[in-house]
């Protein structure tokens, strides 16, 4: 690539920049440079806005105050607790510590539980980063036996608990983790479905939707990261969406009436699940490894903040975002998740040079001296291996990475933390007592 001019390597094109501020023309834009690369006709998501400004304002917005008791609420949508902070962490606008210390000194409950959840998200990143693909592979028991059902029998739209939630998925892009897996155990505990497609599905939705989390979620609620399959039942949903159940044409023939009974065969853990024979690499540098001065800053979706590293440390230096055409082929997102990040990259356009590229990245990048932040997934540490990374920074972890087990987030965490309880590198342990995180009483 050449800054300004025409490329060199015809796989890969300069894109204009999206409109800032405009989510219907951001909408446009993608549907004129990548609308053949998405699986549906582009549109906003109705409920979440890309860019740092909108997670800013979602974060200062939420306030933890009941966060423990309503976070699993589903229906109707007033008592649902959840921050809904999810699309914004995903994409590094909002990074897990800062998340971690934005909480401190709200009731050391809720404190506790969104620090938990936090945390949650940090062992899928690490489950990720060390086992990459290996994630899609059961890791501790075999899938649910297959059946002949189809995609429409397990989520079934005549039933108002489904119709709910695979309508939030696919019109909003977000669903609370209670009906995640609702989804998933309809998917493939109660009706055999393959796991991996429905993980698939999830993905091409979700606007925080991410290898590491969304695999995560899968194998626990599958059953084949634990042993154990959710069992998701009738009883769920009068407990987590009281009076949805009055409104379902199905009622009074429920499918869903009692838990389905799956017993799965465990199977041996892959060895690297109990011990990561290179934890430095697998966490990325711990201080800026800079060799010399670069032309661009390299962003990837995983950390598209005006926080990120790289950023942050060449303020000077334009940046660069490539839209991975040959994997966004074969993704087949829906379109509101290149719109939530067309939104992003317009807001940056507004405070920094942005250059945009359609193609293969080695392809877009090539001959160019960068300044990156480590990504802790396996198609950065392909791509960047083949570029000129001149400054690559730490990634911005709420723990770092260690060599001890991953089989469960129990002894995950044990190892992480040394044994004890507390707060996260940059955090401190929860307060004890106190009003809400901003003193607001929570929204219901
Ligand atoms: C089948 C399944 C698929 C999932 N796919 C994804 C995914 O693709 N991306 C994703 O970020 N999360 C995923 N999750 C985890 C979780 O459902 C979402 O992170 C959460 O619902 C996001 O909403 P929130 O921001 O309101 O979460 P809150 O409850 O407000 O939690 C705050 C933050 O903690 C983290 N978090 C919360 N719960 C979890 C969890 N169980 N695992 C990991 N991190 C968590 C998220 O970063 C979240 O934004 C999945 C869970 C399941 C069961």
């Amino acid at each position: 690539m050449r800054l300004g001019g025409t490329p060199l390597v015809v796989s890969a094109t300069q894109l204009p920049t999206p409109p800032p501020d405009d989510p219907p023309a951001a909408a446009r834009w993608v549907a004129a440079h990548l609308g053949d690369l998405c699986a549906d006709e582009p549109a906003p998501s109705p409920a979440f806005r890309g860019g740092q400004r909108a997670a800013d304002a979602a974060l200062a917005a939420f306030d933890v105050t009941g966060y423990a008791g309503w976070r699993n609420e589903v229906w109707p949508r007033e008592r649902r607790g959840a921050s809904r902070l999810s699309p914004w962490i995903r994409h590094g606008l909002l990074t897990l510590p800062r998340v971690w210390e934005a909480v401190e000194g709200g009731p050391s409950a809720d404190v506790d539980k969104l620090r938990d959840e936090l945390l949650w998200q940090e062992y899928s990143r690490h489950l990720y980063a060390r086992m990459g693909s290996r994630l899609r592979a059961p890791l501790r028991a075999d899938p649910p036996a297959a059946t002949d059902a189809s995609p429409e029998q397990a989520w079934d739209r005549r039933m108002a608990c489904m119709d709910l939630t695979v309508g939030e998925l696919e019109d909003e892009g977000w669903v609370p983790n209670q009906a995640r897996l609702w989804l998933a155990g309809q998917w493939a505990v109660r009706h055999g479905l393959d796991w991996r497609e429905g993980e698939q599905r999830f993905f091409a939705h979700l606007l925080d939707g991410s290898r590491a989390a969304n695999g995560t979620g899968w194998q626990w609620a599958v059953g084949t990261g634990t042993g154990r399959p959710y069992g998701f039942s009738r009883r769920q949903v009068e407990r987590r969406a009281p009076g949805l159940c009055q409104t379902c044409p199905l009622a009074s023939r429920c499918p869903i009436e009692t838990p389905p009974e799956v017993e799965l065969d465990r199977r041996e853990p892959d060895p690297l699940l109990r011990r990561d024979p290179d934890p430095e690499a697998t966490g990325g540098p711990r201080t800026a490894r800079v060799a010399g001065a670069p032309e661009l800053v390299w962003l990837t979706a995983e950390s598209l903040g005006e926080d990120d590293p790289a950023l942050l440390a060449h303020p000077d230096v334009p940046a660069v975002f490539v839209f991975d055409a040959p994997l966004l082929a074969r993704l087949a997102l829906s379109g509101k998740r290149l719109v939530f990040l067309a939104e992003t990259l317009a807001e940056l356009a507004t405070t920094r040079t942005v250059h945009l590229w359609r193609g293969d990245p080695v392809a877009a990048l090539a001959g160019t001296s960068l300044a990156t932040t480590f990504a802790p997934v396996p198609g950065w540490r392909a791509r960047s291996a083949r570029l000129d990374v001149a400054a690559l920074h730490p990634w911005p972890w709420l723990r770092r990475p260690h060599e001890g087990p991953l089989q469960s987030f129990t002894a995950w965490r044990k190892h992480a933390e040394g044994g004890s309880r507390g707060g996260g590198s940059r955090g401190k342990g929860s307060s004890r007592g106190g009003g809400g995180s901003r003193g607001r009483g929570r929204r219901r």
